[in-house]
């Protein structure tokens, strides 16, 4: 088979020197912070591609001015003709799928059609928010007093505030700015510093959509930028997705500073399989949900859960030749199904994650430094990983790995299986296979996780629904996107309106009751 997959835009240079990628203020590429740079690499062939500008506290003040200023004439602009530009925005994002996913390619390493799929995934969000009318509409109550109507609705927050993660370039800034913008709000992106340019790509399609300048702003860098964002005191919300730890050090320092935050942290997602699944459909979806995206994804499933020992014999066996099969190399070969980590660092700590499992007991039965792509140059490649008699006590359980490390965790029954589930730290998705109803009923009603999928590994909810995760999986009471994100990025006001007529308004001390 051939297919074409276009060549990155982003990237070295044809004389192979890295390009610089500056951040996006007021409408146009803005070079502040060059004075700082920090390196961006094709994972794929270990090169730096990319010399990333690091924001200072007062690129961060100029970004939040920009969007200050452009916030009272965008939150004025009725909300079918800010759904406009999104549905402009929508048409070019489509034009430029293919260019857009081998920039993701270029930097994160993912495969050309996962890529794709992110930017599909995106575009959903897109979709949703240009029928922002219908979920602005308020409620009215006639007559709440004689002659006295009760109306709520709702407004936008101000400037509001994006921090994302290397994991989904495309998808996660999706996630937040084309709400919070059809709600009338404007926006600073602070992206991840490793795969920075697609936020400044999407960035320049607004503004060929027609979107005014100021409303979408994007500055790069790392925790002097974050910093910056969560302490401003322009800023009304934060939307963060990333890492426990961080995710849980945004929720406290925004709120701290009297912010709305939404930060959405990391994953150990679970998949029970049980007795009476089809094994198939079961291994099948298992190798695509713990080895695509090379398991970086937040809905990844690192833990497989299989109920009796006949059935972990056989999903073990099942994977095992798997494996065998998976073709991992650079993500712009249409035949790789699994492409490199993101970076040197984080294949090196995936890497010390497989000593650890072997040091803690749990028996390696496929080791994916073994099976790392041969004449792949200095790319950050590591193998597809199965490790199996792995129990709860161990650090390769209770961590999340994010990278292509699968562990089965056995169960002897559904019970066990279910506890296992609930006693973990993360609750952000969990799916189980099963062909009985019953036991799918039961798991739906007592999982603790945000994100439950039937028969389906990777519950990622559509954009007309919102996504989020329980425990320590989410900080803040807003899942993102959807209903939700219109929630988070919008307040109530309510009023109370009377006219001027020939009823008698008389001075009254008491409780007002409208009697
Ligand atoms: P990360 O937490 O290292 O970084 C996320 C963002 O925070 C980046 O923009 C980064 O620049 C910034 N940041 C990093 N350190 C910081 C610090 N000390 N102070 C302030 N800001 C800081 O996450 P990552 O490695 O880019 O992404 C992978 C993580 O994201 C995984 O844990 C994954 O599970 C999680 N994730 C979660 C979801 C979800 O929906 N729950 C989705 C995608 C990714």
């Amino acid at each position: 088979m051939t297919a074409t997959i276009p060549a990155s835009t982003s990237g070295a240079t044809a004389s192979g020197a890295p390009v610089d990628i500056d951040h996006y203020i007021a409408g146009r590429s803005d070079a502040r912070g060059a004075a700082t740079r920090a390196d961006v690499y094709n994972p794929a062939t270990g090169q730096i591609t990319g010399r990333v500008a690091m924001a200072t506290t007062g690129d961060v003040d100029a970004a939040v001015a920009a969007a200050a200023e452009a916030f009272p004439a965008w939150s004025a602009t009725p909300a079918h003709i800010r759904a406009r530009v999104l549905f402009r925005f929508r048409d070019l994002v489509e034009r430029d799928s293919d260019r857009l996913a081998a920039i993701i390619t270029a930097e994160h390493g993912k495969v050309h059609s996962d890529a794709k799929g992110e930017v599909t995934r995106g575009l959903e969000v897109v979709e949703f928010a240009c029928g922002i009318p219908q979920q602005l509409k308020g409620e009215f109550s006639e007559n709440v007093g004689r002659a006295v109507d009760g109306v709520t609705f709702r407004q936008p927050l101000g400037v509001v505030a994006g921090i994302s993660p290397f994991n989904f370039p495309a998808m996660v800034p999706m996630w937040m700015f084309p709400v919070a913008l059809a709600c009338g709000n404007t926006f600073v992106m602070k992206p991840s510093e490793k795969d920075p340019t697609l936020s400044v790509e999407l960035a320049k399609l607004l503004t060929e959509a027609g979107l005014p300048d100021g409303v979408f702003n994007v500055v790069h860098g790392d925790k002097v930028a974050v910093d910056a964002l969560l302490t401003h005191d322009q800023v009304e919300a934060i939307s963060f997705v990333g890492s426990t730890p961080i995710a849980e050090y945004i929720h406290t320092t925004a709120s701290a500073q009297g912010k709305r935050v939404q930060a959405l942290g990391g994953a150990k997602n679970h998949m029970v399989i049980m007795p009476d699944a089809d094994l198939d459909q079961a291994v099948s979806a298992l190798m695509g949900a713990a080895y695509g995206s090379a398991g970086e994804r937040c809905m990844a499933i690192s833990v497989a859960v299989p109920v009796g020992e006949d059935t972990a014999n056989a999903l073990r066996e099942r994977l095992v030749a798997a494996l065998a099969d998976l073709k991992v190399g650079p993500g712009t070969d249409p035949e790789v199904e699994m492409g490199p980590l993101v970076t040197g660092v984080h294949r090196d700590k995936v890497a010390s994650y497989i000593d650890v499992g072997v040091q803690e007991g749990a028996e390696l039965v496929v080791d994916g430094r073994q099976s790392t792509p041969k004449d792949v140059g200095e790319g950050f490649f590591i193998g597809g990983t199965l490790f199996d008699h792995v129990t709860p006590s161990m650090r390769i359980y209770l961590e999340e790995i994010f990278g292509p490390v699968l562990s089965i965790v056995r169960a002897e029954s559904f019970g066990d299986a279910l506890q296992l589930v609930n006693d973990h730290e993360f609750g952000n998705g969990t799916a189980i296979f099963t062909a009985d109803g019953n036991t799918a009923r039961t798991y739906l009603a007592q999982v603790k996780a945000g994100m439950v999928g039937i028969n389906v590994p990777i519950p990622v909810p559509m954009a007309f629904h919102s996504f989020g995760g329980w425990k320590r999986s989410l900080f803040g009471d807003h899942h993102i996107h959807g209903p939700e994100g219109v929630r988070f990025y919008t307040r109530n006001k309510t009023a109370t309106t009377r006219w001027p007529n020939d009823t008698q308004v008389r001075t009254d001390f008491s409780m007002p009751t409208h009697e």
